[in-house]
């Protein structure tokens, strides 16, 4: 039996009321997946939907304390399919180096992913995120097995 779908949302600080908003708008599709989040994303989201239908999403620590990294490693293992992460250009953040290794490994395992309010509109319209949307393993035996100098 295919797992349930499962979605990772970010956001950082000056992006949490948009995610918010967003997550508000898209309620009724997101409450049928299994949902992810970094810790005060994921608290501001409980709390900001109680109005609505109840969301549980599990949480992870918190972005900057390991959060990005946990949701990276769940990507890596499989267990996200999907990632929206509202991330700012216009702060520096100091977990910069965090925030552009989850980028590069959902690139690297070809998961879907937006990163602003339009392209997430785009990806939860798409008609193969309300069916069963599956996605290629992308295949890394010709790294895994490139011959490495003695
Ligand atoms: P936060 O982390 O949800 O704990 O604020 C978000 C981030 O990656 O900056």
């Amino acid at each position: 039996m295919k797992r349930q779908t499962s979605v990772a949302l970010v956001a950082h600080d000056n992006k949490k009321p948009e995610l918010l908003d967003w997550v508000r708008e898209h309620i009724h599709l997101l409450s049928k997946y299994k949902l992810y989040a970094t810790g005060t994303t994921g608290k501001l989201l409980e709390e900001g939907t109680k109005d609505l239908a109840p969301l549980t999403l599990n949480k992870l620590l918190s972005g900057p304390l390991g959060g990005d990294q946990q949701l990276g490693a769940k990507i890596a293992e499989g267990e996200i399919d999907f990632l929206v992460f509202f991330w700012d250009p216009l702060e520096p953040m100091p977990h910069d180096p965090d925030v552009k290794a989850l980028l590069r490994i959902a690139v690297t395992w070809d998961i879907p992913f937006a990163c602003n309010r339009s392209s997430a509109n785009f990806l939860f319209a798409s008609a193969q995120l309300a069916d069963d949307f599956v996605r290629k393993d992308p295949d890394f035996q010709q790294y895994l097995q490139r011959e490495i100098k003695k």
